[in-house]
């Protein structure tokens, strides 16, 4: 078979591959794109943009249930009716408008061929679509990743949900089991137990989203559980079985065994790199343990003229992250620029209500640093924005490099806590000392002016 030959080939429509498609095309490169499933990929079709769709439907029902507290409606609280279908036909429509847009805009950029399948290395430089063959001396892997789906005894004799067929649902569960308490567990838990679910998460870890500081764990806990949210921690041995009127779900705790019945079961214990199917061997390209993609600090692949972006890298797992490597591979080859993963803090958001926004490192990796480092924390009640607004929940902590005055990383949870971040993140891109947070004036009241108050009182950790 001969290969069509393109100057470039861009193998997943994610957060990266459009973007550079477009980019390589528009600088002259016949550009093939390949995509097996939708356009837009995770974020757009199963992640952030359906769930931040669903986040705001259940921050509605919350706020109306919540309405008499702020002298709204009758003393006895306004009835919170929940339509599964139009909260569901509400999502897709914003999916729709998303996909739809990124269909338009690809097929009318010059120099791009958009192609459906799946890609798979046949060659260094060669891909199989079904029956065609490509080739390119410049390949892009933007495959992103999947719901990991892990071996409990009976899992396979029940219905399960992932963060994927999850978008289908359009009717309330009686009750909710999320297995694992991290990012898309927590914020399932609190979309459903908004709407009217009861809702049990169960991890296997002593605290949910461990990988944050213990405080901000047992806060969010906190949060969840005071709107209802059931939180099992340090859960082993779960096995699931079917029952008359449901699922049975078994886990052992140290005291002893538990066991559940729940309508649905969700799935949500990580993600896993499409990398299987693209038979990367026989292209020279390779792979961690884990299965991702190995890339330098320029996101090439250990094979010549092909890198890897977004998710299947393992370097980042988020929509920013994945743009970012696009923006980086895209400035190196066309800018003559340098830029370098390792270049950018970590960020990233948890989108329960009130939210978590972080960047660089917690207090715990500060620790085990071995610098010196000082530490400013406050309580979100000190902030006349989250009083007058009755959402005081939360905290600020900040930690600043003693010896360069540079900032370290920053945890905000609390009201709007997701946007005030980038006030941190922004004097962190400018490397800018502390003080020049600390000697910023703020508007009040709003959230941000708290950031000088935060750090007049910083103390060594
Ligand atoms: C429930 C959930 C909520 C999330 N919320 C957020 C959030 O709020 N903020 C945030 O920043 N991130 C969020 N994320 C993460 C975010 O969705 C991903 O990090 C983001 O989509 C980046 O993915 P990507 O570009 O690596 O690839 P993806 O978006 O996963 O796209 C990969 C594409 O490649 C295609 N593909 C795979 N293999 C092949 C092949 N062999 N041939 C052809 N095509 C192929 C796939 O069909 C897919 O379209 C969330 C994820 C989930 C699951």
């Amino acid at each position: 078979m001969t290969a069509e030959h393109f100057d470039a080939i861009v193998i997943g429509t994610g957060q990266a591959g459009p973007s550079l498609a477009a980019r390589l095309a528009a600088a002259g490169m016949k550009t093939a794109v390949i995509e097996r499933e939708h356009l837009g990929g995770t974020c757009v079709n199963d992640g952030c943009t359906p769930t931040k769709t669903l986040v705001a439907s259940a921050r509605v029902a919350h706020v109306v249930r919540t309405a008499s507290a702020f002298g709204i409606g009758p003393e006895s609280g306004l009835a919170v009716t929940v339509d599964m279908q139009k909260i569901k036909a509400r999502k897709d429509a914003v999916v729709k408008a998303s996909v739809d847009g990124l269909a338009k805009w690809l097929s009318e950029t010059e120099n791009l061929t958009l192609i459906w399948g799946e890609a798979r290395f046949v060659a260094p430089h060669v891909v199989r679509v079904g029956t065609r063959e490509l080739s390119a001396p410049k390949i892009f892997i933007n495959a992103g990743c999947r719901p990991s789906v892990p071996d409990f005894p009976g899992l396979h004799d029940v219905p399960f949900l992932t963060n994927t067929s999850i978008m289908a649902l359009d009717v309330l569960p009686r009750h909710l089991a999320i297995i694992g308490g991290s990012y898309i567990g927590l914020e399932f838990a609190q979309i459903y137990r908004r709407f009217g679910a009861e809702v049990t998460v169960i991890e296997g870890s002593e605290r949910v989203i461990r990988r944050e500081d213990a405080e901000f764990s047992e806060s969010i806990r906190a949060i969840l559980e005071a709107e209802g949210v059931r939180i099992i921690t340090s859960a082993c041995d779960i096995h699931l079985a079917r029952a008359p009127d449901g699922i049975e779900l078994g886990y052992r705790l140290e005291q002893g065994a538990g066991q559940l019945n729940a309508s649905h079961l969700l799935l949500a214990v990580g993600r896993r790199p499409n990398t299987e199917a693209l038979d990367l061997p026989l292209a020279d390209i390779k792979t961690d343990a884990r299965g991702f993609i190995v890339v330098n600090d320029r996101l090439e692949t250990s094979a010549p003229g092909v890198f890897a972006l977004g998710d299947i890298n393992g370097r980042g797992a988020f929509t920013h992250t994945s743009y970012n490597d696009y923006e980086i591979v895209a400035s190196n080859l066309f800018e003559g620029a340098k830029r370098r993963v390792s270049d950018r803090p970590v960020a990233y958001a948890l989108f329960i209500d009130p939210p978590l926004g972080r960047v660089g490192i917690t207090e715990d990796e500060a620790r085990k640093s071995g610098k010196a480092v000082l530490i400013g924390r406050m309580p979100m009640t000190r902030s006349g924005r989250a009083s007058e607004r009755g959402e005081t929940l939360g905290m600020m902590k900040i930690l600043i490099d003693a010896a360069t005055q540079q900032i370290l990383g920053a945890s905000f949870l609390g009201i709007e806590a997701d946007e005030v971040i980038h006030v941190v993140m922004m004097a962190m891109a400018a490397r800018a000392p502390y003080l020049t947070l600390k000697t910023m004036m703020g508007i009040h009241p709003t959230v941000a002016e708290m950031l000088p108050t935060l750090l007049q009182d910083m103390k060594p950790l």
